[in-house]
């Protein structure tokens, strides 16, 4: 029985005349996957990207493999394997008896829907789909009834252009917009929960992801760098590559604990990362700026403390973490398989010197002041220097 992966578009539906932009990337980002896993043929027609396996007696667990890919690639809303059958209702129903019960195995109510993109097929939709829900039936017996309203799965046929497609239990696609679609984004990336799921998300919606880690090497150790790049490595399942340049801010943080107010440390800091990060962007052509802030969450993340932070920014900085509980920040670094690395516990530069008591309601004046006992150009122009860059690819040989 011949397989295929089926794609189906998300958002991309709604593109007009820049449709086949977009599709190009959903095909790009598949063949760069596929390109790992074995020879398959990729095209689209109808809203929906085809992954066909070229060699009909392909590994039952490559096939696997490349639906596991597929379900990384934003841009889709569902993703499925289908059984292929010819454009005539006789095979329809014996690829549908022959494919569907092991879909089923185990469940109680189904429905079956059909979709006829080929109108001049000789039957209507509700007729392909009661003849093959009969057919179901006849070979499932007594084990399964037919629930059109609150179905356990949804069995499907489509008749397409060239074939018709069986298929049922299609799954949740990654979402959002092919990667690339929205240009680029430098994330700052801690050990945290929070600025991975941060990186996600915006990959999510078509943006291609740099990242930039601050050290403070001997505040911050050596396993401490190790688990940030283990965190861009698992990010790279979604975005395929990510340099990660690596900044050090160890004689910054020194020279503020020598000379400032301590209460105003953290955002001290704060800027010279935020100010780092734009000068990197810059010379990186990257456009936007991500972090895993969320209103509140500390002291360095009031609205009064981003504002001051925000002040050195001249390019969008993007917080898609600003609106969301920890929980559902969370939530979705342990769906996206960040999480058990977060956790582990080696400290981030911004944990070392922390103040007992730091200002949730800075005043910008006060923070300039503070800024002011120290050569703030120099100190920067240090930590500028001190940058390098690693490349991780999500296929490392
Ligand atoms: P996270 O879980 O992402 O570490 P957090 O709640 O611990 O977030 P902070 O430590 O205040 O919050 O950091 C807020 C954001 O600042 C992070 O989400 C990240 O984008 C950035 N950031 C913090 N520390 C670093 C670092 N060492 N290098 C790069 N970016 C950092
Ligand atoms: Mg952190």
């Amino acid at each position: 029985m011949k397989k295929v992966i089926l794609c189906k578009y998300g958002e991309i539906v709604l593109k007009g005349a820049n449709k086949s932009r977009f599709e190009s990337m959903l095909l790009k980002e598949l063949r760069r996957r596929a390109a790992r896993v074995g020879e398959f043929k990729i095209y689209y027609a109808q809203s929906t990207v085809y992954v066909e396996p070229i060699d009909p007696d392909m590994p039952e667990s490559d096939f696997e493999e490349m639906y596991t890919q597929t379900k990384k690639v934003f841009g889709f809303a569902g993703v499925t394997v289908a059984a292929c059958a010819e454009k005539n209702m006789e095979d329809i129903l014996r690829v549908t008896k022959e494919y569907i019960p092991e879909k089923l195995a185990g469940v109680k109510t189904f429905r079956c829907v059909a979709k006829r993109s080929d109108k001049k097929f000789s039957l209507s939709s509700p007729e392909i789909a009661a003849e093959a829900g009969g057919a179901i039936l006849s070979v499932m017996h007594k084990n399964i009834k037919v629930d059109l309203h609150n179905p356990e799965v949804e069995v499907r046929v489509e008749v397409r252009e060239k074939e018709a497609y069986i298929h049922a239990g299609q799954e949740k696609g990654a979402g959002g917009n092919p990667l690339g679609s929205a240009g680029r984004g430098l994330l700052l990336l801690s050990g945290g929960i929070d600025s991975p799921v941060a990186g996600f998300m915006m990959a999510k919606r078509g943006m291609y992801i740099d990242a930039l880690h601050f050290e403070s090497f001997p505040y911050t150790s050596e396993r401490a760098r190790e688990k940030v790049l283990q965190l861009a490595r698992e990010l790279t399942e979604y975005t395929g590559r990510i340099r990660v340049h690596v900044i050090s801010l160890t004689h910054i943080q020194e020279v503020l604990r020598d000379n400032c107010d301590e209460d105003y440390f953290t955002l001290l800091l704060r800027r010279f990362m935020m100010e780092l990060a734009v000068r990197l962007a810059k010379e990186y052509e990257i456009p936007a700026i991500i972090t895993g802030e969320s209103l509140g969450q500390v002291a360095s993340q009031t609205l009064q403390a981003l504002c001051v932070t925000d002040a050195v920014a001249d390019i969008p900085v993007f917080r898609p973490c600003i609106g969301m509980d920890k929980d559902e920040i969370v939530a979705i670094s342990r769906k996206i398989g960040t999480f058990e690395t977060s956790i582990l516990p080696y400290e981030d530069c911004c944990t070392v010197f922390t103040p007992r008591h730091p200002r949730t309601k800075p005043m910008i004046e006060k923070v300039v002041a503070q800024e002011e006992k120290i050569d703030r150009a120099a100190l920067l122009e240090e930590a500028w220097d001190s940058r390098y860059s690693v490349v991780i690819h999500q296929f490392e040989d």
